[in-house]
């Protein structure tokens, strides 16, 4: 059961993406998982080493650059398995590829240990988080739902959506994700993006251009 009186969360986002990374953890068991470890991975570490947290694992919203150009940095502090869906396999192994389209210089991501899939349970303390497989801005998107919370990296902004223009991008996929998969979670739910501020499924239904010009 999950209990979210225990869910304590730490977010960063710095330059040139400002990208939020996020930490959950579960404040009874002092157990917490990173999401998307990008540039901010040394500021959201020195959080969990001063908040006595333990990372179990390392949890990957989709592959573009900005969300797991850390992962290797994490990885060799925190020695816990990394998390992706599949169908972003690609896209996490272009890692170097990515960054050049850029003009910066990335090794390869340390390799997945476990695939995300639709409706899979991940244990963190006291916490159970719930897995969405919400494909569109990238082949293998997934949000992450644990009590009222919800981590939906690029999958929908506050007053937005994530581009589909890049390799794997589908405008028609990611809106049928978001009206079948992340609309239904419930207005309540708070969303904790990839970029931005949160807001709640409410809030964008009702205001988010692209989802109230659509049917
Ligand atoms: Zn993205
Ligand atoms: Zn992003």
């Amino acid at each position: 059961m999950t209990n979210t009186d225990s869910l304590r969360i730490e977010q960063d986002a710095v330059e040139p993406f400002f990208k939020n990374g996020y930490i959950l953890s579960c404040s009874e068991t002092l157990q917490g998982i990173y999401i998307d470890p990008g540039e901010e991975a040394a500021q959201l570490l020195q959080q969990v080493e001063e908040n006595n947290l333990q990372l179990v694992a390392i949890v990957n919203t989709h592959a573009h650059i900005d969300h797991i150009c850390r992962v290797a940095l994490v990885k060799e502090k925190w020695d816990v398995p990394i998390y992706l869906h599949p169908e972003d396999q690609d896209l996490y192994d272009s890692l170097p590829i990515q960054a050049e389209r850029f003009g910066l210089s990335y090794p390869p991501a340390p390799p997945v240990d476990h695939p995300l899939q639709e409706g899979q349970e991940l244990e963190v303390g006291r916490l159970v988080l719930k897995v969405h497989y919400t494909p569109g801005h990238s082949p293998g998107s997934v949000c992450l739902e644990v009590g009222k919370h919800v981590f939906c990296g690029d999958v929908i902004f506050a007053g937005s959506i994530g581009r589909t223009d890049l390799p794997g991008g589908s405008y028609e996929t990611l809106m049928e994700s978001i009206f079948t998969k992340v609309l239904p979670l419930g207005d309540e739910k708070i969303l904790h993006p990839g970029h931005g501020p949160e807001t709640t499924i409410g809030q964008e239904r009702l205001t988010n251009p692209f989802l109230t010009t659509n049917p």
